[in-house]
């Protein structure tokens, strides 16, 4: 059976992932946010207090991490050695850790086969940085989704804000700004629009708009 894959992509707090989230529970497919597989892995980096700009130090401790993605009802945990860090992984300092090991070839490596293995089996929703580019290049639909810098950083501060934290909107700024320059510079896999996918600029967008506008594209190419 040929499962059906849509392929979302874009920068820090473009709204991929509560967009993304939303759109496949209307489309009736799983939904599946990658980047929690590298903060995982830059988790255990962290707590090992690994070297996380030595790109050997950090492929070094691959062989020590086993990450797993499971759906409990409905909902995506991740599993660093058997352990649900799908709350820890969402501190600030632990984004910044996975944009570093996001840069490692062989971490890449290391997560494709699972991201691959998800679409193989289940119509899915993928949000990440390279999905349509390198993870499912064949996927169905595509969309780069992204906004204005100062919006995404004031989504992500409210959401954040939401959550109990007492960062500021300066410093999610940075923390934006510098995770996205790490992300589009890097030599493996960088962001990057692919030539195939539908651009949604939802700088001017709500989160219903975005949604209605993914889903509409969706049900449009298929
Ligand atoms: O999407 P999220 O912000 O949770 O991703 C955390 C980090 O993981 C990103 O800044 C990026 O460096 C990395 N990532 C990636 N490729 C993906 C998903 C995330 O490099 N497909």
């Amino acid at each position: 059976m040929k499962y059906i894959s849509v392929a979302i992509d874009g920068p820090v707090g473009a709204g991929k992932s509560t967009v993304a989230r939303e759109s496949a529970k209307r489309l009736g497919f799983i939904y599946c946010d990658t980047g929690a597989l590298y903060r995982a892995v830059g988790l255990y980096c962290t707590e090992k207090g690994a070297d996380l700009d030595d790109a050997c130090k950090v492929a070094a401790v691959l062989d020590e991490i086993k990450v797993e993605i499971c759906l409990i009802d409905g909902v995506q945990h991740v599993f660093l050695n058997g352990r649900d860090v799908s709350e820890e992984i969402r501190l600030p300092e632990i984004s910044l850790a996975a944009s570093a090991v996001s840069a490692v070839a062989e971490v890449r490596a290391a997560l494709l086969g699972i991201q691959r293995e998800i679409a193989e089996n289940n119509n899915v929703v993928m949000d990440g940085r390279d999905i349509g580019t390198v993870v499912l290049p064949n996927a169905d639909v595509k969309i780069f989704l992204t906004a204005a810098p100062e919006v995404r950083a004031k989504r992500r501060y409210d959401e954040l804000i939401r959550k109990g934290s007492n960062v500021t909107y300066e410093e999610v700024l940075a923390d934006l700004n510098k995770r996205d320059y790490n992300d589009s510079h890097r030599a493996e896999a960088p962001l990057k629009q692919a030539d195939d996918a539908i651009l949604a600029d939802t700088t001017d967008m709500d989160f219903g708009q975005s949604v209605e506008f993914v889903c509409r594209t969706v049900k449009e190419r298929l």
